[in-house]
């Protein structure tokens, strides 16, 4: 199975690409576009209702974050209870917190019935303060909790080898195998009389009246409604001023000798670490997780995977690193994802994103919104997430700040690209962005001498392109869109490849 990066993440090995290859017919009810397991589980379930859909992949199911996640299954959030109460109210916190356990049922529901066998296992997680900082945040998180009514509790005793200052233990959390998962929906799908077909890429959109149609690199479709399921809606939309694309890193270690830590573990730091254990060829592989930051924001992305594998090895008695790799998710501006009908379409057109560290909740929740909102046209959940809230709150100046320093560094960029030394002085294996003639270029030196060089300028909204070492990728620190050293799109919201020069 294919992945957006050039790391082989712990799920996509065990697994083969699954290729299937239908005609496409005119008219559907529902196209899906994206097939991680927001587009599948989505998709499973308005197939299952009657509605005769179609699942457009840009490349192969679990292609983008679903085959890069870690896949803890949580009803706590990134955005904290106590945030939620702060900047939605009370009665919205409350409302949160059903989330997570109405997504958990969404996948038990699946599991049986669709015969589907992914490894799930529910367990307690943990929450741990390791500094007087990390405490003060843990009192905050377990006063929120109380006040929804979420039954973390404070505990004496973590089962993670850590010398921790306060700790809550979280009763029934769990975790899976997001591939196994995702691709016996995809099969169920299929089943139930469902289209897919990958390498399909959407290009764009034309609302019509009472349908969509569909531009795909396979041909037009129309549909009566079209749910961009693709992490984050291609295209230029709000949305993309309102969520910020972050890059986060895991290892799979080996462990040696008897401690394999069973539950789900998370400290407080910022960013902060994930810990959990997951089989993998009847082995033990204890994957942690951290190190974020914005996307096209960290001078050497190698260096990240150097930093946490330092962090794990302080605490844990780990082996060899069998797997690394990093992935994208994105930040929203006032904390919750966005669900629902996409902002400046005419109602036929909806997506999800913004989901944080939380989208195998959030993406599986969205199944159970799109598909209300499709068939009965409303949800419990449809104005706490609706994609054009506008909230005026505190992090609201700072996130604006962060996008504006995005175009500062742009333009710093092209200063420091003017200065760069001509591009044959690369090493093999280097990347940079080079001023050549009044042109600014992407330019990367492969292992063996050949030159890859492409216009750096993103596809999506023409900021400039950054080098992702760890990931051999050219990445968008605007809005996140990646592209390959041969320009092809990783990720979009970019839906065109960079320009290609032939050398
Ligand atoms: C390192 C890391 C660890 C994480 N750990 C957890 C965790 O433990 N628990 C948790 O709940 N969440 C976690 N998350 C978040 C979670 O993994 C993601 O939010 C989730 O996988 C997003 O799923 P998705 O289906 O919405 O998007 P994706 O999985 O990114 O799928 C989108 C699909 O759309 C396709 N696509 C894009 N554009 C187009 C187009 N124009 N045409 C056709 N197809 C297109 C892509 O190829 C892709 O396959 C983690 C995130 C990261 C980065």
């Amino acid at each position: 199975m294919n992945r957006d990066g050039a790391r082989k993440s712990i799920w996509q090995e065990e697994i083969k690409k699954f290729s299937p290859d239908p005609a496409l017919e005119e008219w559907y009810d529902v196209a899906i576009v994206g097939a991680g397991i927001t587009g599948m589980s989505t998709a499973v379930r308005l197939q299952k209702e009657g509605q005769k859909c179609i699942v457009l992949e840009a490349s192969n199911i679990g292609f983008g974050t679903t085959g890069g996640t870690t896949a803890h299954l949580n009803d706590f959030f990134d955005t904290t209870y106590a945030q939620a109460i702060k900047d939605f109210g009370l009665r919205n916190a409350k409302l949160l917190k059903y989330v997570g356990i109405e997504a958990k049922n969404i996948i038990r529901n699946n599991i049986l019935e669709f015969n589907i066998s992914c490894d799930f296992q529910s367990k307690p997680g943990y929450l741990f303060a390791l500094d007087d900082e990390q405490e003060k945040k843990l009192d905050t998180i377990l006063k929120g909790a109380s006040q929804v009514g979420h039954p973390m509790a404070q505990t004496d005793d973590i089962p993670f080898p850590f010398a921790f200052k306060k700790a809550a233990a979280i009763p029934d959390q769990a975790q899976f195998h997001p591939i196994k998962y995702v691709r016996s929906l995809a099969e169920a799908f299929i089943r139930l009389g469902g289209v897919l077909v990958e390498d399909c890429l959407c290009e764009s959109h034309d609302e019509n009246g009472d349908f969509v149609v569909l531009q795909s690199t396979k041909g037009s479709i129309t549909a009566r409604s079209v749910i961009y399921a693709t992490h984050i809606p291609p295209g230029i939309n709000m949305l993309h001023f309102m969520n910020a694309p972050y890059r986060s890193y895991a290892i799979a270690f080996r462990l040696k000798g008897d401690f394999h830590p069973k539950e789900l573990g998370y400290d407080l730091a910022e960013p902060y670490h994930y810990y959990r254990t997951q089989q993998i060829d009847g082995e033990s592989l204890l994957i942690a997780g951290g190190e974020d930051h914005k996307t096209g924001h960290a001078d050497d992305t190698g260096e990240c995977f150097s930093r946490l594998e330092n962090y794990v090895r302080e605490h844990f008695d780990v082996d060899t690193a069998v797997y690394s790799w990093s992935s994208q998710y994105y930040e929203p501006v006032d904390g919750l994802p966005y669900i629902g009908v996409l902002p400046g379409s005419k109602g036929k057109i909806y997506t999800a994103t913004g989901f944080r560290g939380n989208g195998m909740i959030f993406g599986t929740i969205t199944s159970q919104i799109l598909g209300d909102l499709i068939l009965k046209g409303s949800n419990k959940y449809k104005d706490l997430f609706n994609p054009e809230r506008i909230r005026p709150i505190t992090g609201f100046a700072n996130f604006v700040k962060e996008q504006a320093t995005v175009v500062l560094d742009f333009v710093k960029d092209k200063v420091f690209a003017e200065k760069m030394n001509s591009l044959a002085e690369l090493s093999e294996g280097e990347a940079k962005v080079a001023k050549y003639d009044g042109e600014s270029y992407a330019v990367y030196k492969e292992k063996g001498g050949e030159l890859h060089l492409l216009k750096s300028t993103c596809t999506h909204a023409r900021c400039e392109v950054r080098w992702n070492s760890a990931e051999i990728s050219w990445d968008c620190p605007c809005h996140g869109s990646r592209f390959n050293v041969n320009g092809k799109m990783l990720t979009g919201p970019a839906v065109k490849n960079l320009q290609r020069i032939e050398l």
